[in-house]
């Protein structure tokens, strides 16, 4: 898809008003693509003392003790669950990606990485590899042997991005700052690795403007996708303490803004980014607010409406600039 500001939703949009990653996925794939979850037991330096030990402050660490780590089922074990599970829910399901999610998925020697990875390749039902990390756990190494893997398999290496704003990532102790996300992107883009951006609008410091802002930067950088995610506070995280302390001082966006933001931020982004998530949906016994009350599945929906209401698509306001990276 060419990268200039188009003067109505482009046909490859199928209709839609945005580039959604279903579609893309269904047209290249010809059917549905399903990621499997897989916890290979993994850390990140926002936890282990490298950087801190609290982890960002919207995170909920739960999940993460020694006991759980030692208790927890093999790789091959959790795909095997997975796969049966969203078979049952996706009988169109055609092609599984073992899905490296929980913490921070390139935090390890390459030797580490490639056992974790080759394990879940073997599984006879997993045809690629989807791989969540933070910008600052990817030094060149990890990127070469990533990219000799991506010759070999269909692999989506997923950033962590959260905010395109310091002032925002120091708030929520991220650990890194924006410069680190664009040269990750930078040097994943330049040996050809698929980056998916992961976003968290709403945070503390977070504004409309900074949003628009973080839209511009984004668009210069070279994204493959990107996921869209409201700010939602989870039991046991630093945030969820400081709402129930001071709850002015997280202030959270009901959804008719949170859309607003998304819209903001499409109309500046590239034709060619595809938006392969809108939101998500935290379990109700982990969440402390907000509760909408919209399942996930409406939200496509919700956005094509409001994009119309706006006369706007994604790409609208897009500025052509240089991308720092493959074209
Ligand atoms: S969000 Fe990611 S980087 Fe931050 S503490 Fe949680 S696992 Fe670590």
């Amino acid at each position: 898809m060419e990268d200039r500001s188009p003067a109505a939703p482009p046909e490859e949009f199928g209709g839609r008003r945005y580039n959604a990653y279903n579609d893309w996925v269904k047209r290249v794939h010809g059917g549905r693509l399903q990621k499997i979850s897989v916890d290979a037991g993994f850390t990140c330096p926002n936890r282990d003392g490298t950087l801190g030990v609290g982890g960002c402050a919207f995170c909920n660490n739960d999940g993460f003790t020694p006991a759980y780590l030692r208790e927890r089922r093999g790789i091959l074990d959790q795909i095997d669950t997975g796969v049966a599970f969203m078979r049952r829910r996706y009988p169109g399901a055609k092609i599984f990606l073992a899905y490296f999610q929980s913490y921070s998925n390139t935090y390890g020697d390459i030797e580490r990485l490639r056992e974790c990875y080759e394990t879940a390749l073997a599984h006879p039902d997993i045809g690629g590899l989807a791989i969540g990390t933070r910008p600052d756990c990817l030094p060149d190494g990890v990127l070469d042997y990533l990219a000799r893997l991506a010759r070999r398999v269909p692999l989506e290496l997923e950033i962590g991005i959260e905010s395109c704003n310091d002032a925002v990532l120091e708030e929520c102790l991220r650990g890194h700052d924006f410069a680190c996300t664009r040269d990750a992107l930078r040097r994943a883009a330049e040996r050809g690795l698929s980056v998916t951006g992961h976003l968290l609008l709403g945070l503390p410091l977070e504004t409309r403007e900074s949003l628009i802002d973080g839209a511009g930067k984004l668009a210069g950088l070279p994204l493959d996708a990107l996921k869209f995610h409201q700010l939602q506070i989870v039991r046991g995280t630093r945030l969820a303490r400081r709402y129930r302390a001071d709850p002015g001082s997280v202030p959270l966006m009901p959804p008719d803004v949170y859309l607003d933001a998304v819209v903001d931020m499409l109309e500046r982004l590239p034709p060619r980014v595809r938006i392969q998530r809108l939101g998500s949906e935290v379990p109700p016994a982990q969440r402390v607010s907000p509760d909408w009350g919209i399942r996930l599945s409406r939200f496509p929906a919700l956005l094509d409406a409001r994009l119309g209401e706006r006369e706007t698509w994604q790409g609208r306001l897009f500025q052509s600039q240089k991308c720092h990276g493959k074209s």
